[in-house]
């Protein structure tokens, strides 16, 4: 990448590799429920095992807010590494002092070690330099494959990267080379779709979005407060009056901006928030006093799917409906279908992002038709924004 230092600028052979990595994996009943940001980093751990250099991982897990939890303990995560990289990994039960370094001592080349939780000491999220110091005794070079926690400018995501050579793990590049072909240098049409819950989460995102996007879909419930903002009587629905007045200053931002905003046309109603409750499809101007807007209606999803058929390029983060709950997930999982049949064929670049999303679009059957789907949340919707993310910013040329 012209902008990062990648590993392609380094000999990593005998060096002492301090690797950021997410390992903050969903579990149930003590075990890794979802391995997916394993499999994110599989390619980098690997690349620089084989390249002969000493693999220290460094990563945090939960909130433990600078104590020792036994239940956030990255122990626990050992087993599941040590099955998709198919090696023995050495554990260290601290990320600094004596303990992390005996073990880092003993790492012949190609070996990886896993240290405890970053987090179990407060100067992590201080992003305290001694503590830096203190990290940076065990490694010679400082890769980040974190995206994920980019945003957070933490000793081990940020403030290494100011202490050591630092680069870009794999996953990291490509996460940005995915951004940065969506928002950065895309191509045209660009077609956003943002859903979700709440407009209050993702008010500066919609403000960047109007100025870079040729079409803006508001859906979900934050649909809702930019049509009653405009007068419609949206019934029982989620709603944020209060912010009425910032939704039409993103509808004339938009409008100056020469951004489409697209909202419903028609909705799916229901008279209770939960799955299988009777609902009716109605047009936008007939909802009633005791309805709940669930989900879109099919003429609004013709339209949608009209659009993204004109589009190169689409950006998605949240969901069209309350999609947990069928039959409400329609909406959002013929969408995603459209836009992943749309990328299979070769016309469509589909970028999507955000924890509910992934949820969403995986449920839908979508989501590994897509041309890159972010496992990051606050750190994609950082970027959404518009924001530098300041562990991508450490690593910059
Ligand atoms: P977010 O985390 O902001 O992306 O919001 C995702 C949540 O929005 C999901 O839990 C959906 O159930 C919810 N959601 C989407 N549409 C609606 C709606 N019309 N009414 C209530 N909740 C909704």
């Amino acid at each position: 990448m012209a902008y990062l230092h990648t590993l392609d600028e380094v000999d990593v052979k005998g060096k002492r590799l301090l690797l950021r990595v997410d390992l903050n994996l969903p579990m149930e009943n003590g075990r890794v429920s979802d391995a997916t940001r394993i499999e994110r980093v599989l390619p980098t751990i690997q690349e620089l095992s084989e390249k002969g250099g000493k693999v220290i991982l460094l990563a945090h897990f939960g909130r433990p807010k600078g104590r020792r939890v036994a239940e956030d303990s990255l122990r626990q995560i050992l087993p599941a590494l040590e099955h998709y990289l198919k090696k023995t990994i050495a554990f260290a039960d601290d990320c600094v002092g004596r303990s992390a370094s005996a073990v880092v001592d003993t790492l012949k080349n190609g070996e990886i070690a896993l240290l405890e939780n970053t987090r179990f000491h407060k100067e992590e999220e201080l992003n305290d330099a001694s503590f830096i110091a203190d990290l940076a005794k065990n490694g010679d070079i400082f890769i980040n494959d974190a995206f994920s926690a980019a945003h957070r400018a933490h000793a081990s995501t940020e403030g290494l990267a100011h202490v050591l050579p630092a680069f870009a793990g794999r996953s990291m590049q490509a996460e940005l080379e995915a951004l940065n072909q969506a928002l950065l240098n895309p191509q045209r049409p660009v077609i956003a779709i943002v859903g979700g819950a709440k407009v209050s989460t993702k008010l500066d995102l919609l403000g960047n979005l109007v100025s870079k996007t040729q079409y803006l879909v508001i859906a979900g419930g934050m649909a809702n407060t930019f049509l009653s903002a405009q007068g419609v009587n949206v019934g029982k629905s989620l709603c944020e009056h209060d912010l009425a007045p910032i939704a039409r200053e993103v509808l004339a931002k938009a409008k100056a901006a020469n951004c489409q905003i697209i909202l419903p046309i028609d909705v799916v109603v229901a008279k209770k928030f939960e799955a299988h409750a009777p609902s009716s499809v109605c047009s936008i101007d007939k909802i009633g006093p005791d309805d709940m807007i669930l989900d879109v209606g099919p003429k609004s999803i013709a339209h949608v799917d009209a659009l993204l058929r004109n589009c190169k390029t689409l950006v998605w983060n949240g969901p069209f409906g309350a999609f947990e709950l069928p039959p409400f997930d329609q909406g959002t999982k013929l969408i995603a279908q459209c836009a992943a049949q749309l990328t299979i064929e070769g016309k469509l670049r589909s970028i999507a992002g955000g924890g509910d999303t992934v949820a969403a679009l995986s449920q839908a059957g979508a989501a590994e038709k897509f041309s890159y789907v972010s496992t990051a949340g606050g750190a994609f919707l950082e970027w959404l924004e518009g924001r530098t993310l300041p562990g991508v910013a450490a690593l910059e040329k």
